[in-house]
């Protein structure tokens, strides 16, 4: 069954990224939005907006039922979750499969399985995915900890079961910290996701972040191959690229996250995420079953529109191509121009007067900014993605130190300045790139 119109529950960028994907299939854009988003981009485009006003702005695109309402009173047949907000809430896919409308993305169970680290870690490993060694249940004693301390090796690092955007990580060098760093983790764990269970797991020093793109429809999987992420502020990214494994090395790890996703009857855009240590080895972390903020970056070497993808095999296509027909071709870098503060990463609201973006051969810019856009405090920082491809990484560096410096944007700080940096410093130009990046070159902070 083909939709005749979607309902876009999410806001900024992406709810752009997913209307175009939609008026590209002669499909018809529903969208909700608060207060802020009103004159927003993808609100004026749409062809129906129903707002949803709530004196806590983010509760306009967190109230279920009033998103379940909305999808209802406008007859859509799906809702598109985007990334964050609702996209990964069991509860509103559950709802909303009681309404009968489709959620492009996988089922309730499944995101209740891969939601849960502990439940997550044991799944994958059960496909075969190589995981770091740790707990295969929650651990609440110190004594237990540290007996698993002293058969994994130190260091360790323990983590919220529940856990998303770093919460609660506590690293333990040594037995005597097991106490409070155990206490503390959990009561993170407990305020900020209404779940103490915690697990421990070793920590892998010197790591890389290497994701895979995946693509499923509830019986097989393909994948797209890789993204590498490892410049992160506070476990955030900054500046994804690809492909970045040799050719062996993604058909190794690109068979094993097919089967982890078959193995959970996965269905729409997943990335299954891992670090990667020193000598080469991989780690899963988690997967994330949503579309990503990075997916672009896949979008310009594989030559692929994955977030249609997702939408077709949500419209109940099995997938329209084979692991063959997936190639890669070049090098895509990808720099999030955050509104924020290029030395300590403060967020920067405020009104745009000026905002030009760059275009040209090899040049892609998602964004909702425009001259006069007002960036919201209440939400997340994200302004723009700049990308750039290059037959090679180096002529994709060039040509984002060339995109950099065309844009022009005026009224809200932004890290234009810090990615300027970072394209012409040496470890970066190297390929020596770990998690520990930033932290290790705050000369870039400016
Ligand atoms: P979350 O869901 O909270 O983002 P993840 O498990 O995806 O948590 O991990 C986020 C980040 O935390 C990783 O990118 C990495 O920087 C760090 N991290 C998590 N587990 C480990 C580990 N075992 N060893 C080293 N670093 C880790």
């Amino acid at each position: 069954m083909g939709f005749t119109r979607v309902l876009i529950a999410n806001r900024g960028e992406i709810a752009l990224r997913i209307l175009r994907a939609l008026r590209d299939m002669g499909i018809e854009v529903a969208i909700i939005h608060g207060r802020e988003d009103r004159l927003s981009l993808p609100v004026r485009m749409a062809d129906i907006a129903y707002p949803i006003m709530r004196s806590n702005p983010l509760d306009s695109y967190l109230d279920i039922e009033a998103v379940v309402q909305a999808a209802k009173d406008l007859n859509c047949d799906a809702v598109h979750p985007g990334y964050g907000f609702l996209a990964e809430n069991a509860n509103f896919v559950k709802r909303l499969q009681e309404e009968g409308i489709i959620f492009i993305g996988p089922s309730a169970d499944v995101i209740t399985l891969l939601g849960d680290k502990i439940e997550a870690r044991a799944a994958m490993e059960s496909a075969g995915l190589p995981t770091a060694k740790g707990s295969s249940e929650p651990i609440s004693e110190a004594s237990k900890a540290s007996k698993l301390a002293d058969e994994i090796g130190y260091p360790v690092i323990i983590k919220a079961a529940a856990g998303g955007g770093g919460i609660g990580m506590q690293i333990v060098h040594a037995e005597h910290e097991f106490e409070s760093a155990l206490k503390l983790c959990q009561s993170r764990a407990k305020s900020a996701f209404g779940d103490d269970r915690v697990f421990v797991e070793k920590y892998i020093e010197g790591a890389q972040h290497v994701e895979f793109q995946v693509l499923a429809d509830g019986t097989n999987a393909i994948h797209f191959g890789e993204r590498f992420c490892s410049i992160q502020r506070r476990h955030q990214k900054l500046v994804e690229e690809g492909p970045w494994l040799s050719e062996e090395k993604r058909d190794e790890i690109g068979s094993l996250v097919c089967a982890g996703a078959e193995s959970v009857g996965y269905k729409g855009l997943a990335t299954f995420e891992f670090l990667r240590d020193k000598n080469g080895d991989f780690y899963f972390l988690e997967v994330n079953p949503r579309v990503q903020v990075e997916h672009t970056v896949t979008e310009l070497i594989t030559g692929h529109n994955l977030v249609e993808l997702g939408i077709r095999v949500a419209q109940g296509e099995s997938l329209p191509l084979s692991q063959e027909e997936i190639s890669w071709r070049g090098h895509a870098i990808q720099c999030r121009l955050n509104a924020e503060d290029p030395r300590n990463f403060v967020p920067s609201p405020g009104r745009l007067w000026e905002c030009h973006f760059p275009s040209g051969f090899g040049i892609r810019c998602d964004t909702h900014a425009h001259p006069g856009y007002e960036m919201p405090g209440c939400f997340d920082s994200l302004l723009a993605k700049l990308l750039t491809w290059g037959a090679t990484r180096e002529d994709a560096i060039a040509r984002m130190r060339t995109a950099l410096d065309e844009t022009i944007l005026t009224g809200v700080e932004h890290l234009i300045p810090l990615h300027r940096r970072i394209m012409d410093e040496k470890d970066f130009l190297n390929r020596e790139i770990t998690i520990q990046y930033i932290e290790q070159h705050e000369e870039l902070l400016g």
